[in-house]
């Protein structure tokens, strides 16, 4: 790894950055809880949907048992190589020429975002990075997305330098949200209300996954406790994908999350949004499609005409594929398709 230099580097000798405080000399490879060294890169992407150049960290000071990034959360043990230290001034050149780039440019990029694993346990360098982006646009956003985590100090360094901040509340009692996390909830609830009365307007939204079985009768308590600060904080309710520790647990139905959702609107909270579902079945509208496919192909497998229907509401424009002559090679669409954007 590359050293790292500068006044903000100097703020990891004694790191208490976030709430388990270790006061480890992370400078000199000593590793508290989350693990870190200096502040690492996975990779960096221009993100359609937030309209922002998005900068994923590596290590986080939570273990979640669903973490659906744990192979970049928990480095280095994971085991796996990433792009590891960057000099702040040479990310943030990078990440102002890419948002000016043709790409940059149709997408509308108008922020840098940190996510991770967790970016609050590397908020001195993700200053470091924001203070150089900004002396070339002062106007540029910054997003957050974060476990809640956080020293009350570092906290208010976020809401100060960042526009918009993502929460996730995993849990709302702490024998649950240990059970998720390996961490307690108090401080992660503090942190929501001292951002709800601080940062208000910094709020992009909390939010929350639901785990069935495990997490899924507190999103009441959790919106409850929001209303209780202020009822027109937004609560976006995500479904739980299988994944990590919890890679064979199901995630919960549409009628789950829908009850979900209709009992969180009963707590008074304004600014609900809920989406989204494990499915249990096939995709309606690929099944429809490979039936089609049986009069309009030569395709006899029925299992590869349900392989092409994904393809084809993935964005294929082929009927029978052959990526090798196909007139998209150079600039093909397909893409990850969520389950209920195929089915609506
Ligand atoms: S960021 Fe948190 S977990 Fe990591 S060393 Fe610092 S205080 Fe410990
Ligand atoms: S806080 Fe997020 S990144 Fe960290 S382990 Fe949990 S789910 Fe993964």
């Amino acid at each position: 790894m590359k050293e790292a230099t500068g006044k903000w580097a100097s703020r990891f000798e004694d790191c208490k950055l976030c709430e388990w405080k270790c006061g480890v000399n992370r400078l000199e490879a000593e590793t508290g809880v989350c693990g870190a060294g200096m502040p690492e890169i996975a990779y960096c992407n221009l993100a359609e949907v937030l309209q922002s150049y998005s900068v994923t960290m590596l290590s986080c000071n939570f273990k979640c048992i669903y973490c659906n990034a744990y192979r970049l959360s928990q480095y280095p043990d994971s085991g796996w190589f990433y792009r590891g230290y960057v000099d702040p001034g040479e990310l943030a050149t990078e990440a102002l020429r890419r948002i000016d780039s043709v790409e940059g440019r149709a997408m509308h990029v108008d922020k840098i975002s940190f996510t991770g694993g967790e970016p609050a346990i590397h908020l001195p360098y993700i200053a470091a990075v924001i203070e150089e982006t900004k002396k070339k646009i002062p106007g540029l956003g910054v997003g957050f997305a974060t476990n809640g985590f956080m020293s009350k100090k570092t906290l208010q360094e976020i809401i100060e330098l960042c526009s918009y901040v993502t929460f996730e509340i995993k849990a709302f009692n702490d024998d649950t949200h240990r059970a998720i996390t390996g961490a307690p909830v108090e401080p992660v609830l503090r942190n929501a209300e001292y951002l709800i009365r601080k940062g208000k307007e910094k709020i992009r939204a909390f939010r929350t996954i639901v785990i069935p079985g495990i997490n899924d009768t507190e999103i009441v308590e959790i919106a409850e406790f929001l209303v209780s600060i202020d009822p027109s904080v937004p609560l976006r309710i995500i479904p739980f994908r299988p994944n990590y520790i919890l890679y064979y647990h199901p995630g919960p139905t549409k009628k789950r999350m829908d009850e979900i959702g209709d009992a969180v609107l009963k707590t008074g909270l304004e600014d609900v949004w809920w989406r989204g579902y494990y499915p249990v079945n096939a995709s309606k509208r690929a099944i429809d499609i490979s039936k089609n496919q049986k009069k309009l192909t030569s395709v006899t497998h029925r299992g590869a005409r349900l392989g092409f229907a994904y393809s084809k509401l993935a964005g294929c424009i082929t009927e029978n594929r052959n990526c090798g002559e196909c007139t998209m090679k150079l600039s093909c669409a397909v893409g990850l398709k969520e389950p209920w954007l195929l089915d609506d």
